[in-house]
């Protein structure tokens, strides 16, 4: 079956059609480790698994690279003003050396890995840091310089944005407004939009031969896709926040250095909360060591995400994030509990897989793929049995770990009920006990006499 997605380079909802027939290649603009991500930057890792998950159910074999920034990433996307690892290294007293920010660096890396296992993301193929590609950074650097794209001024190496006649295609940003409220404002600069491809620093960098100092953030991107996807590659994805300059500006220096770059641009839209965006400089963030505290599932999360399109803003709250912790639980106690024995209507279960499929398919419809889901678990006419195979297959693309087994708190009452079966059955009263084990299932739980005693599960 087809798939299509909505392309932000043409504006159109396009067939993806590979590069190389049955693989694709993919880049998701990764994190800056300069902090704890919060759950809204989780967002979009979580639709970059979501859609490479729905290429690998269509049979494709997927190359997925995210980045890691450990360096050059500055506070905002102008070219002033410091960068963010090195304000990590000041809140945490630590000395302004490149080795000191590895170690920072390391730390949140990890904690990143961690948040994705806790998300069920699978992990890629490939995750660069920047600070161990500096070469090619330098190498992009030369020859955008040797093609005369480039210019010098104090505070770094510059590209100049009216050599590439095309910039600004992406997402169509009127480039006529000089983008100084985005970007800043430097005299130097021949347009306000022209950006570092290398920012000097005397005291802490890499040498280059231009001078010391740090690649820009977006020539890192250029650099380590191209290295690890080859000069023209399939998908490329990132938050919207990124579409006005750092993917603008991606585009305008490879496609200036020779490569053609990325075919497919795809970008999630923002997790929201009252007060706008989630942001840890609005100080309105949430990570997911705050919903583990709480004692909610990371996946819970997933879930609420996928009741969104990516593409669609979602306003997060603790309501609908307990709502889908709820949902979550019901699936996963579906495929946990006994089956019975309703006739299958296989017409049925073939139609249930294709509008899956479909919905996944165009643009990744998550919000009615779930919608399908509880139609199909609703649905009487077919078995449990067929049901848990297709919300098992369904899960592939879902990713919530519907086959893991929900550890239910059993309520003080039904304890009660179950220590008094275990007392009837002592004594030999069978009757008493079948018919204390009704009671018990009326409250949702099941009880089977094993060799190890009773084990009561919910229904
Ligand atoms: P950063 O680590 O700051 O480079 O951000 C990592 C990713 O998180 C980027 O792709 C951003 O676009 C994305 N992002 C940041 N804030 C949000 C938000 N509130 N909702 C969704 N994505 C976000
Ligand atoms: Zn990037």
């Amino acid at each position: 079956m087809r798939i299509y997605l909505q392309n932000t380079l043409t504006g159109n909802k396009e067939e993806f059609k590979p590069l190389k027939a049955g693989f694709v290649s993919m880049y998701n603009c990764g994190p800056t480790v300069y902090n704890y991500a919060h759950i809204g930057n989780l967002r979009s890792y979580v639709f970059a698994d979501t859609l490479r998950r729905v290429f690998e159910y269509n049979s494709l074999e997927v190359k997925q690279v995210i980045n890691i920034t450990d360096i050059g990433h500055l506070s905002s996307d102008s070219d002033d003003g410091e960068d963010k690892m090195t304000k990590a290294l000041k809140r945490e007293g630590k000395p302004l050396t490149l080795e000191a920010m590895k170690e920072v660096a390391n730390f949140y890396f990890d904690k990143f890995k961690e948040d994705l296992d806790s998300l069920n993301i699978e992990t890629p193929a490939n995750f660069p840091f920047a600070s161990d590609h500096i070469k090619e950074d330098i190498d992009l650097v030369t020859k955008l310089e040797e093609k005369g794209f480039t210019y010098a001024i104090s505070d770094g190496i510059y590209f100049d944005i009216s050599k590439f006649p095309d910039y600004g295609r992406l997402g169509n940003i009127k480039i006529d407004d000089k983008g100084e409220s985005r970007v800043g404002s430097n005299p130097e600069k021949r347009n306000q939009r022209d950006f570092a491809v290398w920012k000097f620093n005397s005291e802490l960098g890499y040498n280059a031969p231009f001078g010391k100092g740090f690649p820009g953030w977006h020539i890192e991107c250029s650099a380590m896709s191209v290295k690890y996807l080859g000069p023209e590659f399939d998908v490329h994805t990132g938050g919207i926040d990124h579409i006005p300059v750092h993917h603008n500006n991606e585009i305008a220096q490879s496609v200036c250095a020779g490569d053609p770059y990325a075919k497919y641009w795809l970008h999630n839209a923002f997790l929201n909360v009252d007060s706008g965006k989630m942001a840890k400089s609005d100080g309105n963030d949430t990570t997911l060591k705050t919903l583990m505290d709480k004692n909610i599932d990371p996946v819970a999360y997933r879930y609420l995400l996928l009741t969104a399109r990516y593409s669609s803003p979602l306003q997060f709250s603790w309501e609908a994030l307990e709502g889908s912790l709820t949902a979550l639980k019901k699936l996963r106690n579906f495929t946990a509990a006994k089956d019975d024995d309703t006739p299958d209507d296989f017409s049925k279960l073939e139609e249930y897989k294709t509008n899956f499929l479909q919905f996944v398919n165009d643009d990744l419809d998550t919000p009615k793929a779930l919608a399908l889901v509880w139609d199909m678990v609703k649905d009487d006419s077919l078995s449990s049995k067929s049901k848990k195979l297709l919300l098992i297959d369904f899960d592939k693309v879902l990713g919530l770990n519907l086959n893991k087994v929900e550890t239910v708190e059993i309520p003080e009452n039904v304890k009660k009920l179950i220590k008094n079966r275990d007392l009837a059955r002592e004594g030999k009263d069978f009757v008493k006990s079948d018919e204390l084990r009704v009671e018990i299932e009326t409250f949702g739980f099941e009880v089977k006499d094993t060799d190890a005693g009773t084990l009561v599960t919910p229904r």
